[in-house]
Parts: C-alpha cells; structure tokens; sequence
C-alpha cells in the first residue's frame, strides 16, 4: 500500500482526504490510500521523518506546521523558501524529503481555469490582499509571480501587513482601496451564521447577478459585519472587477455574496482548495489529477 495523507492539528475538519481519497479511486489507484494525520507541534519533526519508513510517498501539511515542515525538508522549491512555508512534502525511496508549496501556484491556476465562471489572469492586473498570515503570504507571492502590476496588502493589525510588503516587495495600505484583483486571505467569514438559503443559491457557479438584484444577507447585519471586519463597504466590493475568497464553507461566504450583488465574478476557496490539492496529486502520483471528481467530493466532504 501507497500511503498520503494530511499533517495538522487539528485535522479533524479538513477536506483533503475526501478530495484524495475520491481522486485515487478515479484514476484507478487502487493501492495507494489517503489519512487524517493529527500531530501536534511538538511531535510534528519526528512523525514526519517516520513517514517515509511507514510506507508514505507524500503529504500535504496544514496549519500550524507549514513553516516546520519547510525547516526539516531536504530540499525544498524556490517557491516554498520564498514564501517560507511548505504545504506539500515528498518522500524519497531513500527517506529524504522535498518541499513544495502548491497554495501559491494553485491559487493562480484556480483563477486562470476555474470550473465555472470567470477566469482572470493577475498578469499586468492590480491586486489587494485581505490579510497577512500564512495564506495571505502565499497569496502575495504567487500574485507577484503571475506579473500582478502591484500588489497591495491591508490586514487588521497594520506592523503585520508592513512586515509583510517589505519582505515580498508588495505595498501596505491603512484601509483597503479599489484594485482590479481583491483576495481575502483572513478567516473572516468562517464562521458568520449560515445564509438564507436563497442567498446559499448564490454560490460560485451561478452567473453574476444584475447590479440592481436584492441585496440578500449583505443588507443584513450578518454579511455587513463581516464586510465591516474587512474595512470594506458594498459600494468599494463593487469596485473590484474579481474577487477571491479563500476562506470556505457550507453555503456562500458574506464577502462572495455582496461581490455577486454587486455583479463581480468571484472564485470560491474551495476552488483554491482543490487547486492545490490538484497539484500534489500530480507530484506524488504522475497521474493527471481528476478535477471535477475532487471537486465533488471537496463539496460533499461534511464541514468540520
Ligand atoms: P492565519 O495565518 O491565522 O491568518 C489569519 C488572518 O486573518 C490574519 O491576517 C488576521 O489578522 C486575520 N483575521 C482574523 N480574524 C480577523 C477579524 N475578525 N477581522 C479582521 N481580520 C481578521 O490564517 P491563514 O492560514 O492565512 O488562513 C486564513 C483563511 O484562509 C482561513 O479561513 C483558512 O481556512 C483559509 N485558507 C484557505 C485555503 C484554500 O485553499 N482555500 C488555503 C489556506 C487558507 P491579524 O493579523 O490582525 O490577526
């Protein structure tokens, strides 16, 4: 048995080895398996390194040991050393181990071959980052990478978004302002109370809305705090020709929901989410990742 699997803590609520486990059986994989691996931090290196003994070719690493596990890989992709952290890890039949970070490159193939709806190329486009943790780093580089003209960074606690600009050559601002690109990389909207289902129905695959459609939940305090949260209004979400929300959810996040009231594409973080796993799929088995098959599954996955 071929053995994948997802290094977190806690891990209870991720979708990854729904996504995984549906892709190996796709593509007829049949001896390679896909687990849950809760580890907290301080076991985090030596589990790791007991994988490969274990039978494990790769496996994705999520919050909190990104930035572990680029510190204990062999050898590791410019891309995760530039970004500083590692989401995907290789394992050798000699038991080294190889870093990629997937996050940064899948966020800019979900945006340019969604399943639905609008692509956008960041290239020669302005772009706001929402945030500045881990994905919100991950999200600034790969922008820069795909020839975003500038990227601009906005995050609650302001040293944090000065940090981060001057390390990845991106601009802070006080207050969000219009770009052509808005990503919100924060975890606002991960847990406003469920919408309306007739604003649930407003998700990713359904085409942009006229200008002038109801509001829905945005007019409601739910969605409008959530916006406040960001320093955004309706009116200034409105002035984005794409907007990208990480974050994921049962339903519509508040943030999607007032673009799509607005009549502004959107991609929705469970593409993003498939993206990457999309691409250690590949690394790890050589085989074309089943996209639509891990999106389905990704979807159907329970929420933790
Ligand atoms: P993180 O490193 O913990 O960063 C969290 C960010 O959210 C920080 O910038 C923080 O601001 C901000 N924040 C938290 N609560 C806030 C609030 N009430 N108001 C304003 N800002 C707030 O987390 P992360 O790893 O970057 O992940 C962020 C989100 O993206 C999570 O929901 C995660 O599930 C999602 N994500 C999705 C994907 C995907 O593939 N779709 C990949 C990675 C992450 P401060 O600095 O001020 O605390």
């Amino acid at each position: 048995m071929k053995r994948l699997g997802v290094l977190g803590w806690p891990v209870a609520h991720s979708r990854s080895p729904a996504m995984h486990s549906a892709a190996l059986a796709a593509v007829g994989l049949a001896d390679w398996s896909y687990q849950r691996l809760p580890v907290p931090p301080e076991l985090f290196e030596q589990t790791a390194r007991a994988l490969p003994g274990a039978g494990f070719r790769g496996a994705n690493v999520t919050i909190p040991h990104k930035e572990a596990a680029l510190a204990l890989a062999d050898s590791a992709s410019a891309a995760a050393r530039a970004i500083g952290a590692a989401n995907t890890l290789s394992f050798a039949s000699d038991g080294t181990i190889a870093a990629e970070n997937t996050d940064a490159p899948g966020l800019i193939a979900a945006m340019e071959r969604p399943p639905v709806g609008v692509a956008r190329s960041p290239q020669g486009l302005s772009a706001l980052v929402l945030g500045a943790g881990g994905s919100a780093r991950a999200a600034v580089w790969a922008l820069r990478e795909a020839g975003a003209r500038e990227v601009s960074i906005w995050n609650r606690t302001a040293a944090r978004a000065a940090d981060l600009a001057r390390v990845l050559g991106a601009r802070a601002v006080a207050r969000p302002e219009a770009a052509d690109i808005l990503v919100n990389c924060t975890s606002v909207g991960l847990t406003a109370p469920a919408l309306p289902p007739q604003a649930a129905q407003l998700a990713a695959d359904a085409p942009p809305l006229a200008a002038d459609a109801p509001r829905l939940a945005t007019d409601g305090q739910d969605g409008t705090e959530a916006l406040n949260q960001l320093g955004l209004t309706l009116d200034l979400v409105g002035r984005y020709s794409y907007v990208v929300d990480l974050v994921y959810r049962e339903g519509v996040t508040p943030l999607l929901l007032a673009a799509r009231a607005q009549g502004v594409p959107t991609l929705d973080g469970l593409d993003v989410l498939v993206a990457q796993g999309a691409l250690s799929f590949e690394l790890w088995t050589g085989r074309r990742a089943p996209l639509q098959v891990m999106r389905d599954a990704a979807r159907a996955a329970p929420e933790g």
